[in-house]
């Protein structure tokens, strides 16, 4: 925790031997979404503005044929990538048991959120049996909270709506976060239950997830299902009203994939709209199905030169006091996501090219600075 702030001519006897020559501190980062179970696919699916349905296509592909070794070791692999580049809390998505170990394990701090699909109704009803088991499973020492992932609107048919319901009836504190107005393709789907997301799901032999098309975005069906809610964080959200940015002011939030946004060449995403609507905005990687990077560093850089109009902090903040005022990690003590008294000692440490004399927007976005180290609770782990 750290205990003091002090300048360096007021050091404690003793504390010299325990220097750590640093350009720039900074808070360790917290990335909001990834699925680190999914790393090792890195560089295996289509990319650019193709349909969304050819890529989730390719990711069943690569599913069918990983062993939970694979994802095991994709989890070790994506949390030695996050330490890398600065982040000290993880909240990943996981669909397998194996992943879970590999968190369990693993130096980061994680929220695990557990994934949960299914249009037909005998699928839907053994992956929510699984879920039960999944959500007892143990966690290791660093976990902060578990919660349920509901993949996405267009994906949860309505025996799922009608358990979740019932689950987060239950468990009033359950953390619950959706894949949320993503493509333009679900969009479609949800207003005339056509397009390129509906041909997918009929050459699957699926059915739509609803009985008529609700004509409204997946957003409103879930807030007419009475799930919004509980929708503490909405991945993505790259379609929405200005109205719908309050329904995530914190403590819940939209996380924005500075990265997948870029793996799918994606238009513009409309950052100070939603900002300025009230909403809290938070960045994460995504997995590297769908990015080529888990540093947040980059992300977070990324992220900066999309939006010019931020401020340096605001920038900061998007990776730092942003996501800790998440439900799942506001509660946590030490605090996170800032360097004060009393705060967890979780910090990444930035190489600067020497001579820098630079406001904090222009000095983040300088392209030599890198992650030099990463701390969580005051130990080295990068
Ligand atoms: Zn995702």
């Amino acid at each position: 925790v750290v205990a003091d702030i002090v300048s360096t001519s007021e050091l404690p006897p003793g504390a010299e031997g325990r220097e750590f020559q640093v350009d720039l501190l900074l808070p360790g980062f917290i990335n909001a979404h990834s699925h680190l179970e999914y790393t090792l696919f890195h560089g295996r699916l289509p990319r650019g503005r193709i349909p969304f349905g050819d890529w989730i296509d390719a990711i069943a592909a690569l599913k069918k044929g990983a062993t939970g070794d694979a994802y095991f070791e994709g989890v070790k692999s994506g949390v030695a990538q996050l330490l890398a580049g600065g982040t000290t809390t993880v909240i990943d998505s996981a669909h397998s048991p194996e992943a879970a170990r590999g968190l369990s394990g693993a130096a980061v701090r994680y929220v695990l959120l557990w994934e949960i699909l299914g249009l037909l109704e005998d699928q839907a009803r053994e992956g929510y049996a699984g879920l039960h088991e999944r959500l007892a499973l143990p966690g290791g020492i660093r976990c902060i909270n578990v919660g349920v992932n509901p993949h996405a609107p267009y994906s949860i048919g309505p025996y799922l709506r009608g358990r979740l319901k019932v689950l987060l009836k239950e468990n009033p504190d359950l953390v619950c976060a959706w894949h949320l107005n993503e493509t333009a393709e679900e969009m479609e789907l949800f207003e005339t239950g056509g397009g390129d997301l509906a041909g997918f799901l009929q050459r699957h032999e699926l059915p739509l997830p609803f009985d008529a098309p609700p004509r409204c975005s997946p957003l409103e069906f879930l807030g007419r299902e009475q799930l919004l809610d509980r929708c503490d964080l909405a991945f993505h959200l790259n379609h929405f009203r200005v109205e719908d940015a309050s329904q995530f002011a914190a403590p819940c939030g939209v996380v924005h994939c500075p990265g997948t946004h870029a793996f799918f060449d994606r238009p513009p995403f409309p950052a100070m709209k939603l900002i300025s609507a009230g909403a809290n905005l938070c960045l994460g990687t995504d997995s590297l199905a769908s990015a080529t990077t888990l540093n947040m560093f980059d992300v977070v850089r990324c992220a900066g030169r999309a939006f010019p109009a931020l401020t340096g902090p605001q920038l900061l903040d998007l990776a730092t006091r942003n996501p800790a005022r998440l439900r799942p990690l506001a509660i946590v003590s030490p605090r996170l996501g800032i360097i004060e008294p009393g705060a967890a000692a979780d910090f990444a440490a930035i190489r600067m090219p020497a001579g820098f004399d630079m406001d904090m927007r222009e000095l983040l976005l300088v392209p030599e600075a890198q992650v030099a180290a990463t701390f969580i609770a005051g130990e080295k782990l990068f």
